[in-house]
Order: C-alpha cells, then sequence, then structure tokens
C-alpha cells in the first residue's frame, strides 16, 4: 500500500541527495510530492494539508546535522507524523479488571464487522480467553446465521435471538439492545471473559441506524467499541467515521480490506480526525487474515 506514496517520496529525495542543507524552496518541492501522493492514496483533502503544513513547519525548523543528509532528515519528520496519526504506540485492547470485556463492533453494512468477529474471537481463543459472540444485527435477514457461520469456524459460541420464543424474557429477538443486554449477561453466567458484540450497519449513515448503536453503546458500557471501516471506501472516510465517532464514541479503528486495491488512505484520514488510533488490520476473507496494527510498521512501509 501506499506504493505511489514512497516512489514519489524516493523520487523527490533523490533529487535532494547531496545538499548540505535544506533551503525552503526543496522543502517546498517535496512538501508538493507528499501532498500530491497522499491525495494520490485518497487521504482526505483537509487531513492532507494538515499534514504536509505540519511536515513543512518541522521540514524548515529542522537542524541538518551530523548523522542525517536532508532527505533523511524529511524522512524522518514524515515517518513520525504517520507513526503519530496512526495513533503512536500498538494500541492492546483494554481488559476488563472485573467481569467480562465487553466489545462492541460498530460500522457500516459490508465493512466487514461480522467477519471480524470471528478473527477477533479465534484470536483471542488462541491467547487463552473465552470468547463469545453475540449477534445484535437484526437488520439484514442472514446477518445472525452468518454470525453463527462465523462463530462455528471459529469454535466459538453465538449467543443470538431465539425465534422460537415466547415470552420477552427468552425473546428478546426484535431489539438489539434487549439482546446485548442478554448476551452480556450469558457471557457473566457462562464465566466467558470476552463478549464480542456485533452490530447492524446501514449502506450509509442513517440516523436509525446510530441511535440503534448508541443505545446499544449505553446499555453494555463496552470497555472497546472499535469501529470498523473498509479500506477501500477513499474520501468517505472522513464523514463516515466523523458520524460513527460522534454516535458512539468509538474507542479504536480496525481497517478492513487492506488485501485489496487501497492504497490505505483511509487509515491515515480516519485517525486523523478522530484521534483515535488504529488498532487492527483485516487483510482477507479467512479467519487468519487479521493482524495487530503497528503504526511504527506501518510508516516504515509507507517510506520503503
Ligand atoms: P458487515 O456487514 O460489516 O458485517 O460485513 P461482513 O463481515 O459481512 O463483510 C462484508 C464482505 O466483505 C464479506 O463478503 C466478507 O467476506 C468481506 N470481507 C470482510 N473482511 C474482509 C477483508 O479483510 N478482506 C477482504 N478481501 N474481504 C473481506
Amino acid at each position: 500500500m501506499f506504493n505511489s506514496l514512497s516512489d514519489r517520496l524516493t523520487a523527490t529525495f533523490k533529487n535532494l541527495r547531496g545538499k548540505g542543507r535544506l533551503t525552503e524552496a526543496d522543502v517546498d518541492a517535496t512538501v508538493r510530492e507528499i501532498r500530491r501522493a497522499l491525495l494520490d492514496a485518497d487521504v482526505a483533502v483537509p487531513v492532507v494539508r494538515e499534514f504536509t503544513a505540519r511536515v513543512r513547519e518541522r521540514s524548515l525548523g529542522a537542524e541538518v546535522s551530523g548523522a542525517l543528509n536532508p532527505s533523511q532528515q524529511i524522512v524522518k519528520i514524515v515517518n513520525e507524523e504517520l507513526v503519530e496519526i496512526l495513533g503512536g504506540e500498538t494500541r492492546r485492547i483494554r481488559l476488563a479488571k472485573t467481569g467480562p470485556t465487553i466489545i462492541m463492533l460498530a460500522g457500516l453494512q459490508g465493512a466487514g464487522k461480522t467477519t471480524l468477529a470471528g478473527k477477533l474471537s479465534k484470536w483471542l481463543k488462541a491467547q487463552g480467553h473465552s470468547p463469545i459472540l453475540v449477534a445484535c444485527d437484526l437488520q439484514r435477514p442472514n446477518a445472525v446465521t452468518q454470525l453463527q457461520v462465523v462463530g462455528k469456524r471459529a469454535g466459538v459460541p453465538v449467543f443470538a435471538p431465539h425465534p422460537g420464543a415466547t415470552s420477552e424474557l427468552e425473546h428478546p429477538a426484535g431489539d438489539p439492545v434487549a439482546v446485548a443486554r442478554a448476551g452480556v449477561e450469558e457471557a457473566r453466567q457462562k464465566l466467558h471473559d470476552v463478549v464480542i458484540v456485533d452490530t447492524a450497519g446501514r449502506l450509509g449513515v442513517d440516523a436509525e441506524m446510530m441511535e440503534q448503536a448508541s443505545q446499544i453503546r449505553r446499555a453494555i458500557v463496552p470497555n472497546e467499541v472499535l469501529f470498523v471501516i473498509d479500506a477501500m471506501i477513499g474520501q468517505d472516510a472522513v464523514n463516515t467515521a466523523m458520524a460513527f465517532d460522534e454516535g458512539v464514541n468509538f474507542t479504536g479503528i480496525v481497517l478492513s480490506k487492506l488485501d485489496g486495491d487501497a492504497r490505505g488512505g483511509a487509515a491515515l484520514s480516519v485517525a486523523s480526525v478522530t484521534g483515535k488510533p488504529v488498532m487492527f488490520a483485516s487483510t482477507g476473507e479467512g479467519l487468519d487474515d487479521f493482524e495487530l496494527f503497528h503504526p511504527d510498521r506501518m510508516a516504515s512501509r509507507i517510506l520503503d
């Protein structure tokens, strides 16, 4: 990902090589290339503007000294700024001190939430946790079944509404908030230490969906709310992320479909406008196509 950015930077830095100190014209030429490359990578326009302004300011003010030549100096600055925006250190899941750790998933329909639920639960299970999945996406007829399939593949139980039940207590079938509450209660009773709650998305940001997600958040008070976003989303990333941040105040970002053609600009856009860390990357349809997101590695990859 970011091939184009790294190619452009390499080309520009080549031109800088050999110069003893950076002139304002050098910095501006470099910054222009960075701007163009980030826009090509589909990083949102306001984010590009802010990023390049910071790189420019730091590059102009930077002492070009000893160990680093000017181009290395700018690479270092770009690298540091990228790492910073992407969340700094790798952010781990915050586990609850008592009772089950509650993780809620939010995002647009098709973003990859249900798939992520399977991946995350399998990953946690491999680390010795005992997760349970809760199916709160009651919008799409197939969503509950899809989560059950994923749970089976991951070897993790799924708590789902019970269509045959009759009383309100055992039949929260139509009400995702009740299902979420009941799912957390099930986890407590069956001594699961992690609950992953899958919620409904829509194709676009929608007030009713957001209100539902927000109600679920208030009802179960999750330790983490993970916002799942398709890496291919491009310029829409900013508006979608801001709407979800306002609606559910998410705690971390999961970038899905990083195996596709996307240059990953969405990661930078979303992290930059929300100030939230990217925590995981989803890199395929298989349950093992999932990794912790490392801001420093990603930044190095961008600059390689
Ligand atoms: P949800 O509506 O947010 O629950 O999204 P799903 O989990 O149902 O995923 C939507 C589609 O994207 C499915 O066909 C998944 O197989 C696919 N998908 C999910 N994550 C990834 C990923 O990381 N890479 C690729 N290539 N496909 C993915």
